[in-house]
């Protein structure tokens, strides 16, 4: 039908190498790395070897060349993402903390990651869309929940399905427009791709069956929720229920793992395959992710994933 196309923020992330709280003290500092959990999505689809294409915006500076470069390596069609002559390209810097949490300061708001709108190209690319990913960070920029907005009903009308990673991050403030857009999104999405806690909060009920179901009633076609390093399971509303166990790795970096996971399981469905085989290609996606330093360099072809199956082994249920 056309491309999987996504919308939001496109960054460098610099990731730092020791554990520990926050930024305040000098410390080895690795990157910069191609990120942003949209373009990491839609990266991952276009490695996987589907149909993918990108919405948003870079700075006309190394950072916004990094990314561009390595979207086009992989088969996205940047046609309409903006290079903004004004503004450089958004960043986000991550540290660890010993418990397995991670702490970002964001620059997003003030950088061509926020700065984009509806252009003729984008247009174009929404007229020709086959599946539309929204990810939850973006709806935290007016500009993003615009576009958003706009490219829903047009790929709608042309039979197109819509996925959405709730992806909440404590540091983006989502305000009563982004909740807003967000339910009507919940409620209508093909595809729900929640991670730990992100099911009960979108459902507002406590309880993974009893949220399950809420948002099933609710008019979600399926959701997909992501378990970590314990695997991931899909609910259709039929009552039926896939489980897969997670793959035994080493964890180095798990930013990104849920965004690649999102972009496996998209493309591996739309290409045609079931869900028991789409929630394997996931899990190795999510997997193999976490192997590799940099949220995005773990993204893998379907050739790559089918390698890293064969040659490892699932973690206990
Ligand atoms: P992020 O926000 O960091 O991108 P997420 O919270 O959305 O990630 P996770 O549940 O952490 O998503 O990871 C997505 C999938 O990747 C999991 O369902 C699992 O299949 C795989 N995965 C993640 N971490 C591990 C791990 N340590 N070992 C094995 N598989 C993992």
């Amino acid at each position: 039908l056309g491309p999987t196309i996504c919308v939001g923020e496109i960054l460098v992330e610099i990731v730092a190498t020791t554990v520990g709280d926050g930024f305040t003290d000098a410390q080895p500092l690795v990157g910069p790395y191609p990120s942003g959990a949209p373009a990491i999505f839609i990266d991952q689809c276009g490695r996987f070897g589907g149909a993918a294409a990108m919405i948003g915006a870079v700075g006309d500076d190394d950072f916004g060349r990094v990314n561009l470069d390595r979207l086009k390596r992989d088969g996205v069609d940047v046609s309409a993402i903006a290079v903004d002559p004004d503004w450089p390209t958004g960043s986000a810097f991550v540290r660890y903390r010993a418990d397995g949490s991670r702490d970002f300061v964001y620059n997003i708001a003030t950088s061509a990651a926020a700065r984009f709108g509806w252009t003729a190209e984008v247009e174009a690319l929404a007229r020709r869309a086959g599946h539309l990913h929204v990810m939850g960070s973006a709806l935290s920029m007016p500009e993003a929940r615009e576009v958003i907005a706009r490219a829903l009903p047009i790929v709608r009308a042309r039979g197109g399905t819509v996925s959405l990673d709730p992806n909440l991050r404590k540091e983006l403030r989502q305000g009563a427009e982004a909740g807003q857009l967000f339910a009507t999104l919940l409620s209508e999405c093909d595809l729900l791709l929640p991670s730990g806690e992100e099911l009960e909060l979108a459902a507002g009920t406590d309880g993974e069956a009893r949220a399950v179901g809420t948002l099933l009633t609710g008019g979600c076609g399926e959701i997909v929720l992501k378990r970590g390093a314990a695997g991931a399971s899909a609910f259709a509303p039929d009552g039926s229920r896939v489980d897969a166990l997670a793959f035994e790795v080493e964890e180095l970096d798990p930013t990104g793992a849920g965004d690649c996971f999102g972009g496996a399981y998209v493309t591996a469905r739309r290409l045609g395959l079931p869900t028991e085989a789409a929630l394997t290609y996931a899990c190795a996606a999510g997997a193999r992710n976490v192997t590799v330093r940099g949220p995005m360099e773990g993204a893998a072809t379907r050739a790559e994933l089918d390698a890293f199956i064969a040659a490892t082994p699932r973690a206990p249920g």
